[in-house]
């Protein structure tokens, strides 16, 4: 049976609510341009949906971290400009190209491999210079920059490329007053001074993600990149909530309980019975486990707002379901658990899944998994 039309879980995506946060949020952007990054099928939210409501809402730029995800974007006729980040060996770099994406390279393997593709389509690639400015992963070394920079100007001079942005990424962002936010800021100013004196004509230049757009307003340059805000999250409850930034929660997760059934005092719950009940009770079976996201490390933390209340899911979580003891109330089987949402009717947030399994709530989302139909309102 198709699961869409099951009752046993979903995930609702409120894309008025998206829409909105894009409108906020480009409000805050000292009127740079925003990407709205739906990578990851959107955190979890559906990629083209999303990408959809977030151009109708006015960002002109989507982010992706593979190829495949932006040819996707493509393939189901989504405009707009589309950025891909993660260079991986092997492209599809060729398709990239005719598809108008513009690809980020961090070094000379890449480069090389998208120049290739770009002369075998006889079409410039749009390339993005990543720089390395302080968080250690992907982007070019300021060492290495020159030779990176004078091989891209090469080959747009040959016409294999044009170089259309310059960019970067913050390692601590989401740690307010973080020294190495400033340091990192300096560092791309002089890489982008060093491409531009070497005659580099970028059409953007970017390095803020969500919590640089909400706190850091000097790293907005002519683009930010937003995905968590733009899916009503705060990047940490360091910065805020989520209603501080006027944001307001995309996602809400829920499913229907399968099984109401009474047990005695001292019966052991779920797998390893690391709960047990103290008297006579209720227990509710609500039929979503790991393999629909809800992290194994909440057993006996994860909330829920179930029968009117919130509770603590009793035991370990299990591959398809969990249990919740509901002491003296009785819902009726199919009775609504909400396990997430925005919060207005007293259910948890996704921040609070994230605390009671030790993450970020970015995991939270982005793991729900492919078997909960999203329900795009
Ligand atoms: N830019 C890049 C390169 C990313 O990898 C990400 C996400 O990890 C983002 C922007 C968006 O970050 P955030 O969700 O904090 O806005």
């Amino acid at each position: 049976m198709n699961e869409t039309a099951s009752l046993r879980a979903r995930a609702e995506i409120d894309l008025a609510a998206l829409r909105a946060n894009v409108r906020a949020l480009r409000a805050r952007a000292s009127g740079a341009q925003l990407m709205a990054v739906v990578k990851s099928d959107a955190y979890g939210h559906g990629a083209v949906p999303c990408a959809a409501a977030a151009l109708e809402a006015g960002a002109t730029w989507l982010g992706t971290a593979t190829p495949q995800e932006a040819l996707a974007l493509r393939a189901a006729g989504i405009g707009g400009r589309v950025m891909c980040w993660l260079w991986t060996p092997g492209g599809p770099w060729r398709e990239a190209v005719e598809a108008d994406i513009d690809v980020s390279v961090s070094g000379m393997w890449a480069l090389d491999e998208v120049v290739a593709a770009a002369t075998e389509a006889g079409i410039p690639a749009r390339v993005q210079l990543k720089a390395d400015t302080g968080l250690g992963r992907g982007g070019c070394q300021p060492a290495d920059w020159p030779e990176l920079v004078s091989a891209a100007r090469t080959a747009e001079a040959a016409g294999t490329l044009r170089i259309t942005g310059l960019w970067s990424h913050f390692a601590c962002a989401d740690e307010p007053g973080h020294p190495s936010i400033e340091a990192q800021l300096g560092v791309f100013r002089d890489m982008v001074a060093y491409a531009e004196k070497e005659g580099v004509e970028p059409e953007v230049r970017h390095i803020a993600n969500s919590p640089a757009l909400l706190t850091v307003p000097e790293s907005h340059f002519d683009l930010v990149r937003t995905g968590i805000a733009m899916y009503g999250i705060s990047p940490s409850p360091e910065l805020g909530t989520p209603a501080d930034f006027g944001l307001r929660p995309v996602m809400t997760l829920s499913a229907s309980v399968a099984l109401v059934k009474q047990v005695p005092p001292g019966h052991g719950i779920s797998y390893g019975h690391h709960y047990t009940t103290s008297a006579e009770t209720t227990l509710a079976l609500v039929p979503v486990g790991y393999a629909d996201g809800v992290p194994r490390h909440a057993s006996g933390k994860g909330p829920v707002l179930l029968a009117g209340r919130r509770r603590t899911i009793a035991g370990r979580v299990a591959m398809d379901q969990f249990v919740v003891d509901l002491g003296g109330d009785t819902p009726e089987p199919g009775a609504e658990a909400v396990l997430f949402g925005p919060g207005d009717r007293g259910e948890p947030t996704a921040e609070d899944w994230a605390e009671a399994a030790g993450t970020i709530a970015y995991e939270i989302v982005t793991r729900i998994g492919q078997r909960v139909p999203r329900v795009h309102l």
